[in-house]
């Protein structure tokens, strides 16, 4: 690997603390602090990305150092490794400094064409925004990241990506349930990269400080780096950045929408910059329809982050995005047009994206309508959301609505559930009928829209118990599936959650304890 190219602008270009010193404290006016990796001593690569590595310019996996680069058992002396500090909203609560408490980077790199990737370890060791916690990371969520944030990528949802997965031959305590039954469990660090890994809560934490200048060194930065369409001489361009990113940050929530992802904790230091899936914890693929799901069992009182919401906690996000970028625009009308836009924008993306989903030909009159009737009916008939849009696709092949959409529900259907699907069937008959495209077309879109796999929880559930007891079959077959998700590699992989895994932490829903 090009270890050697590795580069570290954030220590030429911000300001920064080079102790080195992991105490954890807090570092006003600073936008990161210099830390040193854990160096293990035991750690076993378990995984590792090598078609993402050679993309981003980092090369093949060679020499032992590259290993013990991956592994966080060493860095070559050329790389001075550094945490960043943000701040966020959690919850709707302003929670002041945050930071990479358990991520540590090792900088970035270049590819042949010039682009940047950022990479850094998540597990690696405390660092000085630790908050008393221990900055490692479990196997179990390890695990979940580095499978999930591939399969977003291969579903073409906007994500950061998994480089690497390694034991680090420790063992961990965590309290999963969070009911005081802490327990050891395998220790993992895993190497994500991402063009930036920058959250709204960097931006935040100079503003709340006060730190104009540093806010605008930050904002003049990305602009220059991953907005080039923004002109840098432009006056309006802290707004037009703010703008890029409420379009972005929609069209990333119109994605989840469209493949039935739950973030579960769309806190303002989980929003990437860039609009990309990122901090992967209690997340979840729907199985059954349900606005109301969270799968945070931290959110349960108040659902905040469940399914149906994510689109208004974006919004409500952006907001806080906005009164930190408030100095540097300081035009309250301009910030709350974007903000409102935002709304509009969405559901107009939104609809566009469910218009594919059923085969339409764009959207016409009448099909917003549609939509939300379709929703009422898949929460109110429990149906599987991926495999109902499977079924769909082939409905008018099949003579007997009750045997095509039977292995569709997670519980028998009433005869007047089926009579609502039938009348819902002749309704989108209806309207297919008014498609321009053929319906041959129509079903190559819906082939394209809707995935065939998706990585349930309770897969990711099994992977884990195999891992653990050293078996690593599924886990490979899981490799493989993500990779095809509008393919049907595994038949096996293309049913709903099985019942013995109704109820089941870590099968439908999951504490952040990771
Ligand atoms: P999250 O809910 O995972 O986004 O984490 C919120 C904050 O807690 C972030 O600043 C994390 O870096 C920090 N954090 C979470 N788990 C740990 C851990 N095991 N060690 C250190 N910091 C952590
Ligand atoms: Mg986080």
């Amino acid at each position: 690997m090009n270890l050697d190219q590795i580069t570290q602008q954030y220590l030429q270009k911000f300001p920064g603390d080079f102790s080195g010193s992991t105490m954890q404290r807090q570092t006003p006016k600073l936008i990161f602090s210099t830390v040193e990796i854990m160096k293990f001593e035991h750690p076993e690569l378990l995984i590792f990305n090598e078609r993402l590595s050679e993309d981003i310019g980092l090369g093949k996996l060679g020499k032992q150092e590259d290993t013990d680069f991956l592994n966080a058992a060493d860095v070559p002396s050329n790389i001075k490794t550094y945490a960043t500090a943000y701040a966020g909203h959690q919850f709707g609560n302003w929670a002041g400094q945050l930071g990479d408490g358990r991520a540590i980077f090792a900088g970035e790199i270049r590819n042949k064409d010039g682009k940047q990737t950022e990479i850094q370890w998540k597990g690696a060791g405390a660092t000085p925004y630790s908050r008393h916690a221990d900055g490692r990371a479990v196997l179990r969520s390890s695990l979940r990241e580095y499978l999930m944030s591939e399969a977003m990528f291969h579903l073409g949802v906007p994500t950061t990506r998994a480089l690497s997965l390694s034991l680090s031959g420790e063992q961990v305590v965590r309290d999963m349930l969070y009911d005081g039954n802490a327990a050891y469990e395998k220790g993992a660090v895993m190497t994500r990269t991402s063009p930036s890994f920058l959250r709204f809560g960097h931006f935040e934490l100079l503003s709340a400080q006060g730190e104009k200048q540093t806010l605008q060194q930050l904002a003049d930065f990305v602009i220059e780096n991953y907005f080039p369409e923004i002109d840098v001489d432009d006056i309006d361009k802290y707004a037009l950045f703010f703008q890029q990113v409420a379009a972005k940050t929609a069209d990333m929530i119109v994605e989840w929408y469209r493949v039935g992802f739950v973030h579960g904790v769309m806190n303002t230091d989980n929003m990437s910059i860039l609009g990309l899936t990122i901090d992967y914890g209690p997340f979840s693929f729907l199985d059954e329809y349900h606005l109301n799901f969270t799968p945070n069992t931290t959110d349960l009182p108040g659902r905040r982050y469940a399914f149906g919401n994510q689109a208004k906690i974006a919004q409500w996000n952006l907001w806080q995005l906005a009164n930190a970028l408030f100095p540097l625009i300081k035009d309250e009308a301009k910030l709350e047009t974007i903000l409102n836009n935002f709304n509009t924008l969405f559901w107009k993306k939104h609809d566009e994206m469910m218009a594919c989903k059923f085969g339409f030909d764009g959207v016409q009159k009448g099909d917003d309508e549609f939509f939300t009737n379709s929703q009422q009916l898949m929460q109110d008939l429990e149906v599987d959301y991926t495999l109902f849009f499977k079924q769909l696709e082939t409905y008018s092949q099949s003579p007997d609505v009750k045997i095509h959409f039977e292995e569709v529900f997670y519980s028998r259907p009433t005869e007047e559930q089926l009579q609502r699907l039938k009348e819902f069937l002749t309704l989108y008959q209806t309207r297919l009928e008014k498609n321009k495209r053929s319906e041959a077309d129509s079903i190559k879109l819906m082939k394209e829209t809707n995935p065939k796999f998706i990585l349930r929880n309770y897969l990711l559930f099994e992977c884990i118990n195999e891992l653990n007891e050293g078996k690593k079959e599924l886990l490979n077959k899981l490799l493989e599936a993500l990779e095809h998700p509008y393919e049907e590699i595994y038949p096996e992989f293309s049913v709903k959650r099985p019942s013995k895994f109704d109820g089941e932490t870590g099968c439908s829903t999951l504490s952040c304890s990771s």
